[in-house]
């Protein structure tokens, strides 16, 4: 017994040292405000070798005067620049005025339209605009007025050599949904190349399926630009039972298991916030793929995925 103790008292003592010695051992990585680790682990800043104690690859990770910013997704520059997203104090080195652009990943479609998003109690030299923004319903879209982003919108009928349609209705506007297509067909990531394609399309609309015109009212090519088809006062035919009140756009290319990059769904995110902007499509306008509407897979599992993450996108039949 007398024995069995004298072992538990020389055990936590060996362990307290242990536990000294190591504090002092690291306290050179301490005193940079760092902290010893693996250095296979991340570290938001850089190793420096020779502060820790054990092994060559516990090392010390002293953090970046940035890592603050960093930590938010953030990137530190000069506030005069332009941020996608909001300033933060606080998180980066420097002068006062080198802050954290903080990009606010909803607000893509506002930012598209050379807008802002803010509280709408704010001042805004301009308008605001409903559903381009992420968050509450009362941080919206200030939209500078003679914001020039919505004109050249789209390559118009005639830069991509269109035939006339054979007939035409009138769509009543603003509506109220729009649906997102691919086209199932190669992609195109030229401007030669798109118009092209688009022309194509058209032919096989009006030739095979014996249509009046190209089926949607827009397509989009990996070019990053918008073909204007019906257009936003023509009815089209690309969505079964929703076309007298829908846009149908079109992304060139087939999207089942790749998305379209990122110059397409930048373009698709502008073309509906001008829409909005421009009186074409209602603000609380419902976003669908076409599965939604009927038997097809269109627009393909991965660009579905992409759509069902867009602020408008309704989980409603719509
Ligand atoms: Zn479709």
């Amino acid at each position: 017994m007398r024995c069995t103790l004298i072992v538990c008292f020389l055990f936590f003592a060996l362990i307290g040292s242990t536990c000294v010695q190591s504090v002092e051992a690291d306290s050179a990585c301490i005193a940079a405000s760092g902290n010893c680790q693996e250095d296979s682990l991340q570290c938001s800043g850089s190793y420096q070798s020779g502060l820790c104690s054990g092994s060559a690859t516990r090392r010390c990770c002293i953090p970046s005067a940035d890592s603050a910013c960093i930590a938010a997704s953030g990137n530190c520059q000069e506030d005069s620049l332009q941020c996608s997203g909001s300033y933060q104090s606080g998180l980066c080195s420097g002068s006062a005025t080198r802050r954290c652009c903080v990009p606010a990943a909803g607000d893509a479609a506002c930012t598209a339209t050379s807008g802002n998003c803010q509280e709408d109690s704010l001042q805004c030299s301009g308008s605001y605009v409903s559903g381009l923004c992420s968050g509450s319903a009362n941080r919206r879209c200030c939209v500078p007025s003679g914001s020039a982003s919505c004109s050249n919108l789209y390559i118009t009928r005639s830069e991509w050599n269109a035939r006339d349609a054979t007939s035409q209705t009138t769509l009543q506007t603003p509506v109220s949904k729009v649906f997102i297509h691919h086209t199932d067909t190669p992609t195109c990531t030229d401007m030669a190349s798109c118009k092209t394609r688009v022309r194509s399309i058209q032919n096989y609309h009006m030739d095979s399926n014996g249509w009046n015109d190209i089926g949607y009212s827009f397509l989009v090519g990996e070019d990053g630009n918008v073909y204007e088809g019906r257009g936003w006062s023509n009815v089209g035919a690309h969505t079964q039972n929703f076309n007298n009140i829908a846009y149908g756009v079109a992304m060139i290319g087939s999207y089942g298991s790749r998305l379209p990059n990122a110059n397409a769904l930048t373009a698709v995110k502008n073309l509906i916030a001008c829409g909005i902007q421009l009186g074409k499509i209602q603000s609380s306008y419902q976003l669908y793929g076409h599965r939604d509407a009927g038997q097809t897979s269109c627009p393909g599992n991965q660009l579905y995925a992409e759509i069902q993450t867009w602020p408008n996108y309704s989980n409603a039949t719509p």
